[in-house]
């Protein structure tokens, strides 16, 4: 392997405003507690497109200049004090959301409630870079011999399994609002864990066609009448018993809450840009649960992943497209778009 060099290549929001530019910047040095890594490949999530194009929530939480970038996968290079095990060569990825350690939450072991949570490409420089410190107790080894692409999604994968876990799917029928990369790796993780049927809606064909592949039991259009179609055509007329919703639009909540059985079933992990209408009578009368999740279970989830892609489940089967780094331009305008799955940026390649 060769010696870190001093200056690198990294994807910078270098103001207040539309866009990301490929700077020459220094390679960071780890601090106490902390691991440098080579970074590999990167994702381009939803998160990373509302930086680029600096929309409201942006605006309102990143601090530039800053490097975005969170989901990767990489190769330690240097170990700082006090990283217990990590050493140079590992391949790794990393949990994104920085928890505290000392709150309450995370010393209880549910790190993903930690109110003090600091995200990697947001509230810290990320991964767009050809180099990134991350805190050992954030990091995550993978075998070195699994696929690449397999490592780089872990992060929106555990979103994925994170949403597709809260309830028990044996024999039930599921409903998943947005077949974006998200919606799309939980398909295959529902039918691993014996949904009955799981069912997905998104107004894009495009995106439809990719649930089909990804193992969907059945596809439909957005909106509460597509989704009534569908579980009717299942054989059950009084809708699904589990919703997955995975799109953020803010009528999708909504079609979900119509369209579950009486004591049904909604994980929302979309975000909605704005606070959408509820009809909680409706909730109540009908004694649905409606649970938020977000992130990943540290290192809960983690493990189940690798479970889960040792018993051939992988978040790679969404990827669409690869771009260099030096594309970027070209890679965040088709990710913006809805006819791709999933697009990978590649750093650098394996043990150079
Ligand atoms: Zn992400
Ligand atoms: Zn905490």
């Amino acid at each position: 392997m060769n010696a870190v060099p001093t200056t690198m290549a990294a994807l910078v929001k270098d103001h207040a405003g539309p866009g990301l530019e490929l700077r020459k910047v220094p390679v960071p040095r780890p601090a106490v507690g902390e691991v440098l890594v080579k970074i590999l490949r990167t994702g381009i999530c939803g998160t990373d497109l509302q930086i680029h194009r600096w929309s409201s929530w942006a605006q309102r939480t990143i601090d530039p200049p800053m490097i975005p970038g969170h989901e990767f996968v990489g190769e330690i290079v240097a170990a700082a004090a006090e990283t217990g095990g990590f050493v140079p060569g590992q391949l790794v990825g990393a949990e994104g959301h920085i928890v505290c350690g000392r709150c309450r939450h995370c010393r209880a072991g549910d790190g993903h409630l930690c109110p003090e949570t600091r995200g990697l490409g947001v509230g810290r420089d990320g991964v767009f870079a050809e180099y990134a410190t991350l805190p050992a107790t954030a990091v995550w080894r993978h075998p070195p011999d699994i696929d690449l692409d397999t490592a780089t999604m872990f992060d929106p994968f555990g979103n994925a399994v994170h949403a597709a876990t809260q309830f028990p799917v044996l024999d039930q029928t599921v409903a998943v609002t947005g077949a974006g990369p998200i919606g799309l790796m939980a398909i295959p993780v529902l039918q691993h864990l014996h949904a009955r049927a799981v069912v997905v809606a998104d107004p894009s064909e495009f995106r439809r066609d990719l649930a089909i592949k990804q193992g969907a039991s059945a596809v439909c259009l957005a909106g509460p009448e597509p989704l009534a179609s569908a579980a009717k055509e299942l054989g059950c007329p009084e809708g699904f018993d589990i919703g997955l919703e995975m799109s953020g639009h803010p009528d999708a909540l909504g079609a979900l809450l119509a369209t579950v059985a009486t004591g049904g079933r909604v994980a929302v992990l979309g975000l909605p840009a704005q606070a959408v209408r509820t009809d909680w009578a409706d909730i109540s009368t009908r004694m649905l649960t409606v649970q938020g999740v977000s992130g990943r279970r540290i290192f809960h989830t983690w493990h189940q992943m690798a479970a889960l892609v040792d018993a051939g489940i992988t978040p790679a089967s969404v990827v669409t497209h690869h771009f260099a780094h030096t594309d970027h331009a070209t890679a965040f305008d088709l990710a913006a778009s809805t006819s791709a799955g999933k697009l990978i940026l590649t750093w650098s390649e394996r043990g150079r």
